[in-house]
């Protein structure tokens, strides 16, 4: 019977009571351009440093902006969050290299890496605006956003923001993936018209247990009570000021998970296309103010099973 019912969740995400919550995917890997046949509202997070893997040389803006041409087309009518080049730490591209660092994770990485290659991101942002452009010359056009990385101070995030609309793009945003950004996130939220949190990056620093490991499992659950205060101070933010607040890190796949993070306050969910079916039928299983409840039952469990176990309890059996 469940699947039954997930095979006929589809379209935009709601809860129970119609409050929407963005269904969005995460890109990046493959040919970016096959997600748009996933039922899902856009991309919440493209990861471009994936699509530039392997290269001794960065790409021209002539080749970015065929790239990301190619895209906002086949998300016409869509969203599509474009995270500018996340390199450095897990994931080094030749090209943005910031030199040996004994804590590549604490590095020069993210949005950080423009302090080295200014010219790769204003190059970036130009591609996309010009891409952008040229989608919308054939009427079929995506609705293009570009947030960064690794952002920490509502400074840096005014810097951003901008750059990105010197270049001409109208919707700018950051990612929340270190604590200070989340701690302050009133602050940074008036800078950008967005914000989405990494749970992955948040849960590596907030625990201070480092993500490619492997042995400290227990430290980078999702569902540690810290790291989900910290999606609550950010997502009440966003509330007080009336501006989105997505999730676009592993967290967003779990559908208990789910639930909590729209209940601290998110307002859209990105996550790998595979989880989007039980995510939206988990949401459209509970209230708004259900998931309020849940998320506060998680945020008071004593650690991540107890807030696991709390949730699953309360929540609506087939989720
Ligand atoms: C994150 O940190 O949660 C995130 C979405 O970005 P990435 O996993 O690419 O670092
Ligand atoms: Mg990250």
């Amino acid at each position: 019977r469940r699947r039954a019912l997930l095979r006929a969740s589809s379209g935009p995400g709601r809860t129970a009571d119609g409050v929407p919550v963005a269904l969005l995917l995460n890109a990046g890997e493959g040919d970016p351009g096959e997600a748009a046949a996933h039922d899902s509202e856009g991309i919440g997070l493209l990861r471009t440093e994936f699509l530039f893997l392997d290269r001794a040389e960065p790409p021209t803006v002539a080749e970015q902006t065929e790239v990301y041409t190619r895209l906002f087309r086949a998300f016409a009518g869509r969203v599509v969050t474009v995270r500018t080049l996340d390199a450095g730490s897990d994931k080094p591209l030749a090209f943005a290299a910031t030199g040996p660092e004994d804590n590549p994770a604490l590095g020069v990485r993210g949005f950080r890496a423009a302090r080295v290659h200014p010219g790769l991101l204003t190059d970036q942002l130009t591609a996309i605006a010009a891409a952008e452009r040229a989608a919308d010359t054939t009427g079929s056009a995506a609705r293009v956003r570009v947030m960064a990385p690794m952002v920490s101070t509502p400074a840096e995030a005014a810097e951003f923001a901008d750059l990105a609309r010197s270049a001409g793009i109208g919707e700018v945003g950051v990612m929340v993936e270190v604590p200070a950004a989340a701690l302050l996130a009133d602050r940074l939220l008036p800078r950008v018209d967005f914000v989405s949190v990494g749970t992955n990056d948040l849960a590596q620093y907030t625990m201070a247990a480092d993500r490619t490991l492997g042995a400290l499992p227990d430290l980078l659950d999702p569902w540690q009570p810290a790291l989900l205060s910290l999606v609550g101070s950010t997502g009440g933010a966003g509330e007080r000021l009336g501006q989105p607040v997505g999730v676009c890190g592993e967290a967003a796949a779990d559908p208990l998970l789910a639930l909590v993070l729209v209940g601290l306050g998110v307002t859209s969910l990105s996550a790998a296309p595979p989880a989007l079916p039980a995510v939206r039928y988990a949401l459209a299983r509970h209230t708004h103010a259900e998931c309020r409840e849940l998320a506060e039952l998680a945020l008071t469990a004593e650690g991540p099973e107890q807030a696991r176990e709390a949730v699953r309890g309360a929540a609506h059996p087939e989720v």
